[in-house]
């Protein structure tokens, strides 16, 4: 490397990539440095995604910081993003190409989640992504009604079928297939519809995407199990609504996608209030859901709360998505928050790799808390487990502690430990309580004292 490269690259060192907490020079964005004699530089920033929020500052950052350089007499800066050059290991060939596949899920039905399904895909699209979409629903398709592509019938290239496209995001239903001698969806039992959607997913063509989103049948059986094994799931978002937002029913679809460890990266509240526009007063018509107590016991940082939207649930029928259709209603400007977030923990993740920290338990030493990069925290084992927030233990209603430290033994230890989700573990007890989860967050905290 030449003394000119080096001190291009050392120019950049101080910008720092805020989600994944490194310098870009570091993570190795920096490629195809170019430098000629009269001091013009080239080079091209490869993103972890192409929608990457903070693309244009890096741009900015990195231009100036190369301008500064006394011989520099013109900064020419490319982007670009690396998602289809590490494609999944796809099963199906028609997903060779797909960058990262999104399931988005529900416990129960009637959340909206294939409204926030497909309203999500197409705020990706329009931060910069090529999306797909493809609608596990064989029950209840909905994305035939929801969204409706001028060319409607499905055709085969090379015993492939085409998706079929409406305002640039690529779709797939079995809505969309011709009801011949199918038998109609509410006669199949469980395997075949796995196979069918298997079939559907796989002899389709989706080419070049850099994100597909699965909007999966509802529920936290054999099928959606059955499903998430064959689809290589990059991400889980979970849909719910208040009132169904029974704690226990998002823990479920949380330790589904566990099992098959696919991180689940946040969950998505739909429903969750209506602000009067005659009153400007803001009603929990659901009442308050578990929100707070997800991030509180998981650790979940990404939560959202999409309120009532007479308009998102209406759209439903108008075969355009509303953040297509009204780009400025409130509705859409909350999507594109949960299509940000979608598009960084994604890129995270693909660049990270599951780099949630490792709870284990040495005797002698007592819970150690270890990240990759070698950092270890201790813990002792009684005061992990005096500082359990769970129902038994802390009163939801007033955050009242309901046990007090002399009920633990101070020689309690950890019997079992599993990762819960992407930022929690849970642990259960040798005094028998096994009901803890502790978000990685909170024991750090504790750790620090
Ligand atoms: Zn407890």
């Amino acid at each position: 490397m030449t003394d000119r490269t080096q001190q291009v690259l050392d120019s950049m060192k101080h910008i720092i990539d805020p989600d994944l907490g490194k310098d870009i020079v570091t993570l190795n964005f920096i490629k195809d440095i170019t430098i000629t004699d009269a001091g013009k530089v080239a080079f091209t920033v490869e993103l972890t995604t192409p929608a990457c929020p903070v693309k244009e500052q890096f741009r900015t950052q990195c231009q100036q910081a190369v301008s500064a350089l006394p011989w520099v007499t013109g900064v020419e800066v490319n982007l670009s993003a690396q998602t289809r050059r590490n494609p999944l290991q796809a099963k199906a060939p028609g997903l060779a190409k797909v960058g990262a596949i999104i399931a988005v899920s529900s416990c129960k039905g009637g959340v909206g989640k294939s409204t926030v399904a497909v309203n999500l895909a197409y705020s990706m699209a329009a931060l910069g992504g090529s999306v797909g979409i493809f609608d596990a629903d064989v029950y209840g398709p909905s994305l035939p009604t929801m969204v409706s592509p001028k060319q409607k019938e499905l055709f085969q290239i090379e015993n492939m079928i085409q998706p079929l496209q409406h305002e640039g995001v690529r779709l797939m239903s079995f809505g969309f297939v011709p009801s011949g001698n199918q038998g109609g969806a509410a006669i199949m039992r469980g395997p075949m519809v796995t196979q069918i959607i298997n079939q559907l997913l796989t002899s389709t063509q989706w080419g070049e995407l850099d994100y597909l989103i699965i909007d999966m049948p509802p529920g936290t059986g054999d099928i959606q199990l059955t499903l998430a094994q064959i689809i290589p799931i990059t991400a889980a978002l979970i849909v719910t609504t208040p009132q169904q937002l029974s704690f226990v029913d998002v823990v479920k679809g949380i330790q589904m996608f566990d099992k098959l460890n696919v991180p689940t990266i946040g969950v998505v509240e739909n429903m969750s209030y209506f602000d009067c526009p005659d009153n400007g007063k803001r009603y929990r018509v659901f009442g308050e859901g578990a929100r707070r107590q997800l991030v509180e016991q998981f650790g979940f940082k990404n939560t959202f709360e999409l309120p009532i939207y007479p308009e998102l649930s209406q759209s439903g029928d108008s075969g355009t998505p509303l953040v297509v259709r009204d780009q400025t209603h409130p509705a859409s400007t909350s999507l594109k928050d949960i299509a940000e977030l979608v598009v960084r923990e994604v890129s995270i993740l693909k660049h990270a790799g599951k780099s949630r920290p490792k709870v284990s338990y040495r005797p002698g030493d007592g819970l150690v808390l270890s990240f990759e990069n070698g950092e270890e925290h201790l813990l002792h084992p009684a005061t992990v487990r005096r500082n359990c927030r769970c129902a038994l233990c802390v009163d939801e209603m007033t955050g009242e502690p309901r046990l007090r430290p002399e009920d633990v033994d101070d020689k309690v230890f950890p019997k079992a430990m599993q990762p819960m989700g992407n930022y929690a573990v849970a642990i259960t007890w040798s005094d028998g309580h096994d009901s803890s989860i502790y978000p990685y967050d909170r024991l750090l905290a504790l750790a620090a004292g």
